[in-house]
């Protein structure tokens, strides 16, 4: 199977671009190339540029109820693609194909969904006093995305991007760039006026780097890891642009005495291991009362060893491969580190039985983590779960708050007051109470080094938005 792909999205139509530089995109599951796509360079960023900002005039001034029927279109387009989706993400990230149809194609979906309805109703003006206080599109959008949730990624920015009338470049992730292409034939169908949304594949120090630095993008919306979020913020800082950051985590999941243990371990688990643990939101480190750590620990270890790896093509499969041999061995050296630094085996570990071929981690339980520790501070980015036991309420939010990051979070209670004066205390971007449903509606985005601004539903809306005074 060759899913090769050879011209960039300029100007609506599809480019083939004069250098002949390529990235080869690999199936983690088993090491085969599944093709590749074109290394953009600065000129191609250059010309995506230009006809971002040709566009922009005339799609900031389209009805809004015209933005809302493009988005519609595109909507419908998108979802007769939802198989093809959901099997070219399982196919170059690994991700079990039963996930990725509800989450990696679903997800954005909604998403999309959610902002046909808010293009139609567009932020209103307002009077002040002598003032007429209007909302306006903030131009052009540079997105670069990661490739953990890579459709999801870059709708969460698009969407809102034309619904409010700003015009878009993006780069997608080097390693996950087919799904991208996938929206781009979307796109085309849709039948967007020519320069709304261009494509540029390359990589992050080239193509990516030409976008943050661009004079002419008006915001750089981010998403991947805090240390390119830091050099992005830096090359737009030099040019006073605008940065909207969504970047890593090392979220907690707090379980008091008075929880249902079996649920809280049993989804705690899973929401750790989600993806292969390739996940922003991961609650990572457990935290659990000490009358009740043997018997989490116990629940947690009998979770993991139900957790079957393989092909994510096969319907048994639960947990598919890490995207790549890096990030395989980076995750590795982390559990043997943190072995060798004190904390206990309880589940999986660097030498557990996975498939020959292919990026496997075994799901991974550890026990005693001390809270400073490396393993309760780095985000791992893998299946590897560090519990942690904690003497009180207190003592709970001060481990929960010991990190540099603030992205997501959980409590369990049996006392939903007692959740919730928890999860307020907790200083993070977003807590669920026992189990809680993820809300596309609601704001998404970290505290702390886990990034600036938010994204999805009206709260993500504002992202996009400038506000004009009119004094009359
Ligand atoms: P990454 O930072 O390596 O790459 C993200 C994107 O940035 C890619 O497209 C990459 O090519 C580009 N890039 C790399 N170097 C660049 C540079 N110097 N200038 C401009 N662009 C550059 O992140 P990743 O490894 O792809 O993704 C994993 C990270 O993303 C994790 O830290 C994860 O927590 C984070 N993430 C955050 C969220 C969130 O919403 N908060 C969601 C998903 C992933």
């Amino acid at each position: 199977m060759d899913l090769t792909r050879t011209a960039f999205y300029l100007d609506g139509r599809w480019v083939t671009p004069a250098a002949t530089d390529t990235i080869p995109v690999e199936n983690p599951a088993t090491e085969q190339l599944l093709g590749t796509v074109p290394a953009g360079t600065t000129g191609d960023v250059d010309r995506a540029v230009a006809a971002a900002r040709t566009a922009f005039d005339s799609w900031a001034a389209t009805d809004p109820a015209d933005r809302a029927a493009a988005l519609d279109r595109l909507h419908a387009a998108l979802a007769a693609r939802t198989d093809e989706i959901a099997r070219t993400v399982a196919l170059e990230l690994g991700t079990p194909l039963k996930v990725a149809t509800r989450i990696q194609a679903g997800l954005p979906l909604a998403v999309l969904r959610s902002f046909v309805e808010l293009a139609s109703e567009p932020p209103a003006s307002q009077v002040i006093g002598n003032s007429l206080v209007v909302r306006e599109p903030v131009g052009v959008v540079g997105a670069i995305t990661p490739w953990n949730y890579p459709l999801h990624q870059v709708v969460a920015k698009l969407a809102p991007a034309l619904a409010t009338g700003c015009t878009v470049v993006l780069k997608p992730s080097e390693l996950t760039p087919l799904v991208a292409y996938l929206l781009f034939d979307a796109i085309d169908e849709a039948g967007l006026p020519p320069g709304v949304v261009n494509l540029v594949t390359g990589t992050g120090p080239v193509v990516g780097e030409a976008i943050a630095a661009h004079p002419d993008v008006d915001l750089v919306s981010f998403t991947g890891s805090t240390t390119t979020g830091r050099r992005i913020s830096h090359l737009a800082a030099d040019r006073i642009a605008r940065v909207a950051l969504e970047l890593g985590g090392k979220s907690a999941n707090v379980i008091l005495d008075d929880a249902d243990l079996a649920t809280a371990v049993k989804v705690g688990v899973g929401n750790a291991f989600l993806n292969s643990g390739q996940t922003c939101t991961a609650w990572t480190r457990m935290l659990v009362h000490r009358s009740r750590y043997d018997d989490a620990l116990a629940l947690a270890a009998r979770a993991a060893d139900g957790y079957r790896l393989g092909d994510p093509f096969d319907a048994a499969t639960r947990l598919g491969p890490l995207v790549s041999g890096t990030q395989q061995q980076r995750v590795r050296e982390h559990v043997t580190r943190g072995l060798a630094d004190g904390a206990r085996l309880v589940s999986g570990g660097p030498d557990a039985a996975v498939p020959d071929r292919g990026h496997f981690v075994a799901p991974t339980v550890l026990a005693d983590v001390d809270p400073d520790s490396p393993l309760a501070q780095e985000e791992i980015f893998g299946p590897v779960l560090a519990v942690i036991p904690f003497d009180d309420d207190d003592h709970a939010v001060t481990i929960a708050n010991n990190s540099r990051y603030g992205l997501a979070g959980a409590v369990w209670s049996g006392d939903d007051n007692r959740a919730l004066a928890v999860a307020r205390r907790m200083r993070t971007g977003a807590v669920d109470i026992n189990g809680a449903p993820f809300n596309p509606l609601a704001p998404f985005g970290g505290y702390k080094q886990s990034g600036i601004g938010r994204e999805l539903g009206t709260f993500g809306r504002e992202e996009f938005l400038q506000t004009k005074a009119i004094q009359r």
